[in-house]
C-alpha cells in the first residue's frame, strides 16, 4: 500500500510505500517515519497515489498562505 504523507521537516507532500518503515524525503533529505507522519491519503495503486499528490499540490498552490491539509475528496 502507498501512503501520501506530509514531510514533518519541510511539509512537502511525499509518497511512501508501506513495505518500508521510513521514507527519505526527496525534497529535504529527512528520514521520515511513515507511521509517525500525518497521513493524507492511502491507496493500493501507485498511479492513484501520483494523482492524489498532484491534486494536493494544486490545492497547495491555490491556498498559497498555508500548506495545511484540510480535506480531500477522492
Ligand atoms: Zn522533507
Amino acid at each position: 500500500m502507498y501512503l501520501i504523507i506530509n514531510c514533518p521537516t519541510c511539509a512537502k507532500i511525499i509518497m511512501a510505500n508501506t513495505a518500508n518503515k521510513t521514507k527519505t524525503c526527496p525534497h529535504c533529505g529527512a528520514k521520515v517515519p511513515i507511521y509517525g507522519s500525518k497521513i493524507l491519503a492511502r491507496t493500493e495503486d501507485v498511479q492513484e497515489a501520483t494523482a492524489i499528490i498532484q491534486h494536493l499540490k494544486q490545492r497547495e498552490n491555490k491556498d498559497s498562505s498555508t500548506v495545511t491539509f484540510k480535506k480531500f475528496k477522492a
